[in-house]
């Protein structure tokens, strides 16, 4: 039986061993997001095995019926479930915010500047220094389960600044989003329209050969509902797609302007009239819920449930950032959203992974059905379940990835 690699010498023995298929059978519980292949909206099969060729999934089914392959690796009775698509993250970065969460958690008044202290450092980092932030929370989250990861810009916030955040977040994914429209930068204070102007006009011409989606943070204090329309109909002329940061920290017009725009995703969700949860119910928007975000700031969850019993489509995503919430893990997220918002363990793992290539638009992620890249976790666990229930155990065994083993198993 082959030992599964790490990463380097996955890559090798993949290129050894072209269009090889493996089976991974004797699997406990394995979740497809798949309802035609087993039980419930999760697919779930048990004592199951799956096949993978090649960087896809050729067959899933019970361990009994398997077909023959190359060769195979026995999960001995551990839970599958597909990799974790994470729909949001900010890790274009540098600096840190430590002192900032310290004040925060200790009941201090701090007057840093928040985003914009992550700017400055950001502005004044090499690029070197960028890559290598970057690519080690995109491999610190790829070591807890997540095998897809969109990665968006919106802490240089100058034409050059933006161009350069969106290279280094390409480098690390191919989900990368603008977000010029983060916040108003400093130099801009007393000029916020000339701030959309720049947006809208040059900085768009040069970003958006670099990115496939434009976000807007539609927020009292960052941008309205007119500027946020602007920006990402101007994105929309460029051929970007449209997501938003909507209706975060109070109620406001985000939730409503994303549905409008056909928006892919409306992420943070926490402040929702019943027309705002109507719209959502009733629209092709995900609302994505970022309750790692709520956990740093001490704030109310968003409520998944009513979401949920309304009919929407819901996704989690930790919002790794060094800031609000500064954790790459999407189990934490799970149980967050089991304990706190409402959520069942399967409407949960479903969100975390289904629900974040919704929200992406992808249909190749976040399912193991044969066609789906095989991406794949095993959990040290009889059962997904357990994400909920061990909340902060490590529970990942191993990780693999368009059919590479990339987390060698514990
Ligand atoms: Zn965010």
């Amino acid at each position: 039986m082959p030992v599964p690699q790490p990463l380097a010498e996955a890559g090798r023995a993949g290129a050894d061993l072209p269009g090889a298929s493996t089976l991974i059978t004797n699997i406990g519980a394995l979740v497809t997001n798949d309802a035609t292949r087993g039980t419930g909206p999760l697919g779930l099969i048990t004592d199951a095995a799956l096949v993978v060729d090649g960087t896809d999934v050729a067959w899933v089914g019970p361990r009994a019926e398997a077909p023959a392959t190359d060769r195979s690796f026995d999960a001995q009775g551990r839970a599958a479930i597909p990799g974790f698509v994470d729909s949001h993250s900010h890790l274009v970065f540098a600096g840190d915010r430590t002192a900032e969460f310290n004040a925060r958690m200790s009941g201090r008044a701090y007057s840093a500047g928040g985003i914009r202290t992550t700017v400055e450092a950001t502005r004044a980092a090499p690029d070197s220094a960028l890559h290598a932030t970057a690519g080690r929370h995109v491999s610190e989250a790829l070591r807890q389960g997540t095998t897809t990861v969109e990665i968006k810009s919106g802490y240089g916030l100058t034409v050059e600044h933006e161009v350069r955040s969106l290279a280094v977040a390409a480098a690390h994914t191919d989900e990368v989003t603008f977000l010029g429209a983060h916040v108003v930068p400093a130099e801009f204070a007393e000029d916020p329209a000339g701030y959309v102007d720049l947006v809208t006009g040059p900085m768009l011409d040069a970003c958006a050969p670099h990115a496939r989606w434009a976000d807007v943070f539609c927020e009292q204090g960052a941008f309205d509902a007119d500027q946020a329309r602007a920006i990402l109909k101007a994105a929309s002329a460029r051929g970007l797609l449209p997501r938003m940061h909507a209706n975060q920290l109070s109620h406001g017009p985000g939730v409503q302007l994303a549905v409008e725009l056909g928006a892919a995703s409306a992420d943070h969700c926490t402040h929702l009239t019943d027309s705002d949860v109507d719209a959502l119910a009733h629209g092709d928007t995900v609302a994505t819920l970022l309750p790692g975000a709520e956990f740093s700031t001490r704030a109310a969850y968003p409520d998944a449930r009513r979401l949920l019993d309304a009919g929407a489509t819901v996704a989690l995503s930790p919002d790794c950032n060094p800031g609000s919430s500064f954790t790459s893990s999407m189990a934490f997220c799970v149980a967050l959203a089991v304990r706190e918002m409402g959520m069942t363990p399967d409407e949960a793992l479903w969100s975390a992974t289904a629900g974040g290539a919704r929200a992406l638009r992808r249909d190749d992620v976040g399912t193991l059905s044969p066609g789906a890249r095989a991406d794949l976790v095993l959990l040290d666990a009889p059962s997904h379940v357990h994400l909920a229930y061990r909340p902060g155990v490590p529970l990942v065994s191993a990780v693999w990835r368009a059919g590479r083993c990339v987390v060698r198993p514990t």
